[in-house]
């Protein structure tokens, strides 16, 4: 039984579960990518970093000054 010369090692993104390989150039191990390195740091995994009110908000503030009189 031979073994392959360089055994690499492989973790999971601990966010998506994706098989990583565990090497220098890979620069966010043991996460797959950078996106899922931030999600896991907890920076915009809840939806805080999405825009929530845009349809709802801009009030019309342009109200002509005699419409109570
Ligand atoms: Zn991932």
């Amino acid at each position: 039984m031979t073994e392959s010369r360089q055994t690499r090692l492989q973790v999971k993104c601990p966010t998506c579960q994706t098989a990583v390989v565990w090497e220098p150039k890979n620069a966010f191990r043991p996460f797959c990518s950078q996106r899922c390195k931030l999600i896991d740091l907890g920076g915009w995994a809840d939806g805080k970093y999405t825009v929530s009110d845009q349809t709802e908000s801009l009030p019309e503030i342009s109200e002509p000054d005699g419409a109570y009189r």
